[in-house]
């Protein structure tokens, strides 16, 4: 197989991803960035972003992610539709295999992300498609009239909810505390939403159905209690994992799977480097995506002027 060596790959294609080809294009390096499954990542999925600065009145995931690539692409990006299968970070330049092609680059960008966290109870698996979604922009539109239950307590739960209500009649979150995670506005919003109610102190335990989702079978963690509740959809948002199979072995990663960075996006691994969510524990927006992209995206032009014994024309 033939073998194109890049001055940086980027794989991942998230706002994270998106920034770094902005930044690396604009230094220069003609950088290629492979997408993944799909283009935008998680914020793809999410019908309204109101906290990215510059969009007073919030902008749609999908469109964030079009202005991004079409922002990196006038920069000299070029972006590919592309899974990557493998990557082999013990010689350099790095290998990149996707479905179709073998790359080299002198310096990787990772950004990956992460993927929902699955409940790993009955009845999820079988019914993905049929009832059990983790994505509500995608999937809200088949619940017109019908109710629908959302499991967890943190924003995107609560963010999700209130777009569900749009379609579904009834909206039940179902979070296993007392008190939400959500951020207070996203709190106050769902609270005053007639079409949602709150199931507290409360697990799904099984996701009950017959061809599709029927309801979802409850434990109440104070009393044991036990209940069903029915639901023609179940929305699974309790957080998420980082995407980071491909390189187990071969980078840090910290005890939940996330990689290990420095303060300059740096991994264990001298060249690559790693920004956005799958690096990001504790802060998963867009503007913090955003800052490790560039981050890591000048780290990468750093490394490759070192390389080649070049003076690097940025900071010392
Ligand atoms: P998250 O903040 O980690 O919240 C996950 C929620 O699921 C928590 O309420 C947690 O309960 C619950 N949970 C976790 N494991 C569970 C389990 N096994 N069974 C039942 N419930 C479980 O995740 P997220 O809401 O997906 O958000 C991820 C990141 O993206 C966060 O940093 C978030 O702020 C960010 N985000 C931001 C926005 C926004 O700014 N508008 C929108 C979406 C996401 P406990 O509360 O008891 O831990």
């Amino acid at each position: 197989m033939k073998e194109d060596v890049y001055e940086v790959i980027i794989i991942g294609s998230g706002p994270a991803g998106l920034s770094a080809a902005i930044y690396a294009a604009r230094a220069g390096l003609s950088p290629l960035l492979i997408t993944g499954r799909a283009i935008g990542g998680q914020v793809a999925t999410t019908y309204r972003i109101e906290n990215y600065p510059g969009f007073p009145n919030g902008i749609a995931g999908p469109e964030l992610t079009r202005l991004m690539q079409e922002q990196a692409e006038r920069f000299g990006a070029q972006v590919v539709f592309d899974e990557v299968m493998t990557v082999d970070l013990s010689a350099h330049p790095f290998k990149v295999k996707t479905y179709g092609k073998e790359y080299g680059a002198k310096a990787l960008i990772v950004a990956t992300g992460v993927s929902p966290r699955r409940l790993g109870v009955p009845g999820e698996e079988e019914f993905i498609g049929r009832g059990v979604s983790f994505c509500a922009t995608c999937d809200g539109p088949f619940y017109r009239d019908k109710s629908v239950v959302v499991v967890g307590g943190g924003n995107s739960a609560v963010e999700e909810a209130l777009f569900l209500t749009r379609f579904a009649s009834r909206v039940h979150i179902v979070h296993r505390r007392d008190r939400l995670r959500a951020d207070r506005i996203l709190q106050e919003r769902a609270k005053e939403s007639e079409r949602i109610e709150f199931v507290w102190n409360s697990v799904v335990t099984e996701i009950l159905g017959d061809s599709k989702v029927t309801g979802v079978r409850l434990k109440n963690l104070n009393t044991g209690e036990e209940s069903v509740l029915e639901a023609d959809g179940v929305f699974v948002y309790i957080g998420n994992v980082p995407n980071t199979q491909l390189f187990a072995g071969q980078l840090e990663l910290d005890e939940q799977g996330y990689i290990v960075t420095d303060e300059r996006q740096r991994t264990s691994v001298e060249g690559v480097f790693a920004a956005g969510d799958v690096q990001e524990r504790i802060l998963q927006q867009v503007v913090t995506a955003v800052g490790s992209g560039a981050k890591a995206a000048m780290e990468a032009e750093r490394f490759i002027a070192e390389l080649e014994g070049r003076a690097y024309p940025g900071w010392t």
